[in-house]
């Protein structure tokens, strides 16, 4: 039995020193770099490259990356808590640093073999965008119900088929694409291969208009018999279902910290402007219906923020995890539309309008509780754990 004296088990949102000065830096770029521009990039549905520069020169587009390959050396919890500081300040960045670092990089350091570590790592933490490309127009939830095909041809693999909604896909130039290469085999013929932008047959097709989360570039990839070395199979051929499924797990405790990331901004905002707004001849955060309001989203973030903590660190402690990233991904997503919700209520008509920050996280939140796997899907997931 423990005593008085003995150290106990640090919470989990105690960060150790490293962390620490990681997130630290992390959110005070944020609110230097990003924050000034998170407005022009919603409008104009676009990241600036000078802007993706600095998060290379920051370090958090290749954080797990061993310092070998030029990477930061650091853990998957890093990642998690870059992809929330970010996000406080702008999801549409968060997201862009999340596929990058908990589905490519990862993925990669995976199922990569000693040859694609050497040839890709170093380019990922220096400068190249990665990409996720597993959905298409007709399989989103039933994801191995793919229709892209791989078929070996003169030595090589040729790619044909459509992706959709690809995250990065505008900025990116490596891509993880998922096909068959065995239909008949069904999941079990499903392969990763990394195709470059310049690959012959690949083009990067339309860009979607969207809701929330504007700025992030989602796309439409075309493969026509792209030609993909044979040395660009991620993982063993007929095991890409395994890379999928294994990446998503991880990925999905990511958005978890994206949404936890948003909460906090709306929640910051909504803070700030309830001290100052005044009506009936005093700050409107001095109403205990207001202050009830607000106690009750910091709650529900803090739960949040726990549950993903909670799932990032069993990931890296190599305990078992994907009931807790599911769980994690749905209830802070969940809580972000109501935080952000509020936010706006509490805005009154300021909150209604795109010269406050609010109505765009709202908006942002939405995407949450859709890519990496719907809220149902989710749900599918814990009750599997939990009823067998
Ligand atoms: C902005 C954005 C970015 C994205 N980025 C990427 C990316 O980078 N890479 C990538 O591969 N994909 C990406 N996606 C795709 C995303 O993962 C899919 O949209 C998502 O998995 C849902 O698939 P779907 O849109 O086809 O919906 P569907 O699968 O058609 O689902 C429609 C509805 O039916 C429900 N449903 C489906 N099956 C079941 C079931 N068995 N039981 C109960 N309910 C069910 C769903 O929960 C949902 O409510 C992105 C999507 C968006 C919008």
């Amino acid at each position: 039995m423990a005593t008085n004296t003995e150290q106990s088990n640090p919470a989990l949102t105690t960060l150790s020193e490293d962390e620490a000065l990681f997130r630290d830096s992390v959110y005070e770029f944020a609110d230097r770099e990003i924050r000034p521009l998170v407005r022009e990039m919603d409008e104009h549905a676009k990241i600036p490259r000078p802007l993706v520069d600095k998060l290379f020169e920051l370090g958090v587009m290749g954080i797990e990356v061993p310092e070998a390959y030029g990477g930061g050396g650091a853990r998957f919890f890093h990642a998690v808590l870059a992809v929330e500081a970010l996000s406080r300040v702008d999801p549409s960045i968060g997201v862009l640093v999340d596929v990058q670092n908990t589905l490519v990089v990862n993925a990669l350091l995976r199922w990569g073999s000693d040859d694609v570590k050497r040839r890709y790592l170093p380019r990922l933490a220096s400068g190249t965008i990665g990409a996720y490309a597993l959905s298409e127009a007709g399989s989103g939830s039933d994801a191995f119900a793919l229709a892209t095909r791989a078929a070996e041809r003169d030595g090589e693999w040729r790619l044909t088929g459509r992706k959709l909604w690809i995250t990065n896909g505008n900025e990116a130039d490596l891509f993880i694409v998922f096909a068959n290469v065995n239909p008949e085999a069904g999941y079990r013929g499903i392969t990763a291969f990394l195709v470059e932008r310049g690959f012959d047959g690949f083009t990067v097709g339309k860009k979607e208009d969207k809701l929330g989360i504007r700025a992030s570039s989602t796309c439409e990839l075309i493969l026509e018999e792209c030609r993909v070395p044979r040395a660009n199979v991620l993982g063993e051929v007929g095991k890409g279902y395994k890379t999928a499924i294994e990446t998503l797990n991880e990925g999905r405790i990511g958005i978890g910290a994206q949404m936890i990331g948003l909460a906090q901004g709306a929640l910051d905002h909504t803070i700030g402007y309830t001290r100052e707004r005044r009506q009936f001849g005093k700050p409107i955060a001095e109403f205990q219906a207001v202050q009830h309001q607000i106690a009750r989203a910091a709650t529900e973030l803090e739960a949040a923020r726990l549950m993903v903590y909670n799932a990032a660190r069993l990931r890296d402690n190599g305990q078992p995890f994907v009931a807790e990233a599911a769980m994690c991904k749905i209830f802070s997503s969940e809580v972000a539309e109501r935080v952000t919700s509020l936010a706006i209520n509490l805005f009154g008509g300021y909150g209604f309008v795109k010269d406050y920050p609010v109505e765009k996280l709202w908006r942002d939140s939405k995407i949450g509780q859709i890519y990496e796997g719907t809220s149902n899907l989710q749900l599918q997931t814990i009750a599997k754990h939990i009823l067998g």
